[in-house]
C-alpha cells in the first residue's frame, strides 16, 4: 500500500473524526461559557503540511472550511480537489507575486496586511474572477513584524484602501495572538477594533482568531472563525 493510500485509510478517517468531534465540543463549550451560540463560530481546519487525502476525509466528515498558509501547497491541493465542495481559506503571509494564483481558488483571504497586497489582490481578482474576493485585514497585536499584520494605528487607512476596490469585499479582521503571552488582552484589542469596523462597514462581521492553543480565549472575545490545525490533524512534521 502506498503511503498516500495508508494515510487515507479507515484508521486515519477515525482519527480525524474523533479530533473533529473533540474540536467541535471545545468550541461548543467555549460558546456556552461566553453566552454565545455554537452556530456563531465557524471551524476552519488548517491542513497545511498534511496531504490532500486528509482534506478529502475531512470534507467527507462534513468539514468544508479548509485553511492553508502557503500558496505553493494550497494551489496544488485545490487543483486536486476541485470535485469537492471546499471553502478555501488562505490564512498565511502572502507575497504580492502569489496574488494571481491565490485569487483563483481562495474563497476568503484572511491575511491582507498592507497596501501593495491590496492592489495586487484587486488587480488579480479583476483578471481571474467573475465575482469579488472576500478579504479580512490581519491586525498585528504585538511588536513582532515577523508574523505579519497591520499595526492597529494603520488599520483605518488600510480599510480605506480596500473599500476603494470593487473587486474586493471587506468581511472583517483576523489576528494571531502574541507568542508566549496571555492572548486575552490581545484578543480584547481585536474585539474593540472589530466593533469599530462594523460601525464603518456593517457587513464586515468576521473575526478570525484563535488556534488550537487559544480558541477558548478567542471565542470569549467574539471570534466568528477559529483556525485549528494541530488539534484536528495532529503534530506537523515540519514547520508551517
Ligand atoms: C498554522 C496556523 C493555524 C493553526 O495553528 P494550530 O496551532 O496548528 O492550531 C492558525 N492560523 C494560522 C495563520 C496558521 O498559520
Amino acid at each position: 500500500m502506498s503511503v498516500e493510500a495508508a494515510a487515507a485509510g479507515p484508521a486515519r478517517r477515525a482519527e480525524l473524526a474523533a479530533n473533529l468531534a473533540a474540536a467541535r465540543d471545545r468550541i461548543a463549550a467555549a460558546c456556552a461559557a461566553a453566552g454565545r451560540t455554537t452556530d456563531e463560530v465557524t471551524l476552519v481546519a488548517v491542513t497545511k503540511t498534511f496531504p490532500a487525502s486528509d482534506v478529502r476525509l475531512l470534507v467527507g466528515l462534513g468539514q468544508h472550511d479548509i485553511g492553508e498558509n502557503r500558496d505553493a501547497e494550497a494551489s496544488v491541493k485545490a487543483a486536486e480537489l476541485t470535485d469537492l465542495p471546499v471553502r478555501w481559506h488562505f490564512v498565511g503571509q502572502l507575497q504580492r507575486n502569489k496574488a494571481n494564483s491565490v485569487v483563483r481558488y481562495a474563497d476568503l483571504v484572511h491575511s491582507v496586511d498592507r497596501r501593495p497586497l491590496v492592489e495586487a489582490l484587486a488587480g488579480a481578482a479583476a483578471r481571474h474572477r467573475d465575482h469579488p474576493l472576500d478579504v479580512l485585514l490581519q491586525v498585528r497585536l504585538d511588536d513582532a513584524e515577523g508574523r505579519g499584520g497591520v499595526p492597529v494605528g494603520e488599520l483605518p487607512a488600510l480599510v480605506d484602501d480596500v473599500l476603494g476596490h470593487e473587486e474586493l469585499r471587506l468581511r472583517g479582521l483576523m489576528a494571531v495572538a502574541p507568542l508566549g503571552a496571555d492572548p486575552d488582552p490581545a484578543f480584547a484589542v481585536l474585539a474593540e477594533r472589530a466593533e469599530w469596523l462594523r460601525g464603518v462597514v456593517p457587513t464586515a462581521t468576521i473575526v478570525s482568531a484563535g488556534m488550537t492553543g487559544d480558541l477558548e480565549a478567542a471565542v470569549r472575545h467574539g471570534a466568528t472563525h477559529v483556525r485549528v490545525g494541530r488539534g484536528l490533524l495532529g503534530t506537523r512534521a515540519k514547520l508551517g
